[in-house]
């Protein structure tokens, strides 16, 4: 399939072209039909890949513009994971008007509020700093439609297994789940058995 073939919208394949793209990758291929009709997904694929981009137009195709909540949640490993991902959201979604936000630690706190109280329609973070701002208030979880959990391995092996079960605990039931992993040990296997229904399995 091409992107033309991915009934993506107008405005995100203007962006994706932009970009430089002129073909899928393979994990963009397999995942991002299934991922932008509402299924749960199990990539087991490496960065390189082009996994960070097929996140970042299958995030860009889920969101609605109209509305100023958040609606989708990355939790990476780490924060220039999180930062690149944010950067790849904002530009391929650059004439879609779409908001997006890094909450990482290191960063000022009053920043992170100032944005999520402008209204972000993505946030793209570390599990230690998204479960803080949600416990806060800040992150308002009540719109969230898609959990994406990237490097899902790196992040248990980081220590975050208590974080990304903490944040997923105040999103709502309805929820449509992603899970990257290079590898899937049984502390993941764990995760897609009680966060994820009937998943798709992609291995790349
Ligand atoms: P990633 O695995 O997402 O970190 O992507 C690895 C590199 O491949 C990045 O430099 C991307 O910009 C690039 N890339 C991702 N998808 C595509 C594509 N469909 N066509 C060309 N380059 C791509």
């Amino acid at each position: 399939v091409s992107f033309d073939q991915m009934e993506l919208k107008d405005d995100l394949l203007r962006g994706i072209y932009n970009y430089g793209f002129e073909k899928p990758s393979a994990i963009q291929q397999r995942a991002v039909m299934p991922i932008i009709s509402g299924r749960d997904v199990i990539a087991q694929a490496q960065s390189g890949t082009g996994k960070t981009s097929m996140i970042a137009l299958t995030v860009c195709q889920i969101v609605d513009t109209s509305s100023r909540e958040v609606q989708a949640l990355i939790l990476s490993p780490t924060r220039e994971l999180a930062s690149q991902t944010e950067k790849t959201i904002l530009t391929i979604g650059s004439f879609m008007n779409i908001q997006a936000h890094a909450c990482i630690g290191g960063k000022s706190l009053g920043e992170d509020i100032r944005k999520l109280e402008h209204g972000v329609h993505v946030v793209s973070g570390t599990p230690g700093r998204v479960c803080d701002m949600i416990k806060r208030r800040t992150l308002r979880t009540r719109a969230i439609k898609l959990l994406v959990l990237d490097e899902s391995d790196e992040m248990l092996s980081r220590g975050f297994k208590d974080q990304i079960y903490d944040v997923y605990r105040y999103l709502p039931p309805e929820l449509q789940v992603v899970l990257v992993s290079a590898t899937l040990p049984n502390e993941i296997l764990e995760i897609t058995s009680k966060f994820m229904t009937d998943p798709v399995r992609i291995l790349v």
